[in-house]
């Protein structure tokens, strides 16, 4: 068989676990499959990376950035082909140009747009065990591009798809996917499959186990991911092809984004067409809005909410102050300590006793649901952040979704 093994920064934090990831290759090829190996950066390398950038400026080209990051899975690919090599197997690293990964020139978040396998296959049939940078690409410039946070995951299946694997395995610091992230919920309960649909809303709706990016290849090219620990032997989750449909409602799993936050904007209803500006404005600066409410109050005052990236959020408030229309404090606020729990299922979550489970959760808690919002597959919540952890435990205990 062919193998993907990706190693996630955890499973390479420090240089005993990249001789760990460095015998399971090992073994993997030894058992008589060829093994083509992707790597994230060690531990947080990328977020001190960024934390350094910040030290020198505000607003570091994007392009610097890039470069920047990269090295990061520069240093595990070059470590754990060392560790591999010592193994008596012969592994060569390799940069994500130098394996034909070609990308757009959207720096810090950019999409794969062909791949030129040739490199890999050489080195396969002599074989090699490549060892590749998770994460980065060449954009047609000639510049280094990243593939945004979690782009290694991507950068694995891409691969795989690229050179038709028959698995492509995600080594991670958790067993497999579950239904909810089991450091936050111990009660958690690991799923042995998924669907590649809902692997995709949880992804998107914040379970950062998978950048959604890398599930839609798998769906795309229709290649099987297996997620697994690193530190056991235990079989992990398959993520592939469809479930069958389910009768009534079906709830996979619950995800939690802190990467959020909340614009809060009052108008009088015949200035309504300040909404277009303010739209206009934050597209032209790059930011989407995730979740959008508008209602009414009694005395008639417009209140609109618009849910960004918390990571955007500075940018916001450049792109808003610099409407005349708009005022801090008076008829605009913002909240960046907001989270978003999202219910991923099927079958009518917002008609189903989901909704009133929640609901019953979140006062619990003595938090105030500040933005909902539904559709037949998923159910997203802003809460207060300082009390995310509780209701995700008490949705998940109220939905029984530890008992299978
Ligand atoms: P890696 O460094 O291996 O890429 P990540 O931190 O990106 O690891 O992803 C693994 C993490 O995803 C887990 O440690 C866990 O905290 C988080 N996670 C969030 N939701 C889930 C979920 N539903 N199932 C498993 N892990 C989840
Ligand atoms: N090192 C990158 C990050 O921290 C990519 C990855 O880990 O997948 O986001
Ligand atoms: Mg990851």
């Amino acid at each position: 068989m062919l193998m993907v093994h990706k190693f996630g920064g955890t499973s390479l934090a420090d240089t005993q676990k990249i001789c760990n990831a460095a015998a399971r290759v090992v073994e993997t090829k030894r058992q008589g499959n060829s093994v083509l190996v992707v790597v994230s950066a060690m531990d947080d390398t990328t977020d001190k990376l960024i934390k350094l950038a910040g030290e020198i400026t505000d607003v570091p080209s994007t392009r610097e950035m890039d470069v920047l990051l990269s090295t990061g899975e520069q240093v595990s690919a070059a470590l754990l082909a060392m560790a591999i090599s010592d193994f008596g197997e012969q592994a060569v690293s390799l940069t994500g140009s130098q394996v034909g990964i070609a990308t757009d020139d959207c720096h810090g978040d950019a999409r794969i747009t062909r791949i030129n396998p040739t490199r890999l296959h050489k080195e396969l049939e002599a074989g090699h065990i490549p060892v590749v940078t998770g994460f980065q690409g060449i954009s047609d410039t000639g510049a280094i591009t990243t593939l945004g946070r979690g782009g290694s995951d991507t950068t694995a299946v891409a691969l795989a798809a690229a050179v038709h694997a028959d698995l492509c395995e995600i080594f991670t610091d958790v067993e497999g996917i579950y239904t909810t992230d089991p450091w936050m919920v111990p009660e958690a309960r690991k799923l042995e499959s998924i669907s590649y649909d809902e692997m995709l809303v949880l992804a998107s709706l914040g379970a950062g186990v998978l950048q959604p990016q890398s599930v839609k290849f798998a769906k795309k090219h229709n290649i099987k991911l297996h997620v697994r620990s690193s530190f056991t032997h235990k079989p992990g989750t398959i993520v592939q092809g469809a479930e069958p449909v389910q009768k009534g409602v079906s709830i996979s799993g619950i995800a939690y984004d802190l990467n959020v936050a909340n614009l809060l904007l009052y108008v009088f209803p015949n200035d309504m067409l300040i909404y277009n500006k303010i739209f206009d404005s934050l597209v032209a600066h790059g930011i989407t809005a995730d979740i959008i409410t508008h209602s009414t109050t009694r005395n008639n005052i417009n209140g609109v909410s618009i849910v960004i990236t918390k990571d955007n959020l500075q940018k916001a408030l450049r792109a808003l102050q610099g409407l005349e229309e708009v005022s801090l404090n008076e008829n605009f606020f913002y909240n960046e300590n907001v989270a978003k729990v999202s219910i991923v299922g099927s079958g009518h979550l917002a008609d189903s006793q989901v909704m009133g489970k929640v609901f019953q959760a979140i006062t619990e808690v003595g938090s105030n649901v500040q933005m909902i919002s539904t559709t037949e597959i998923w159910m997203s919540c802003i809460v207060d952040v300082d009390k995310v952890k509780d209701i995700v435990r008490i949705i998940h205990n109220k939905l029984q979704l530890g008992h299978g």
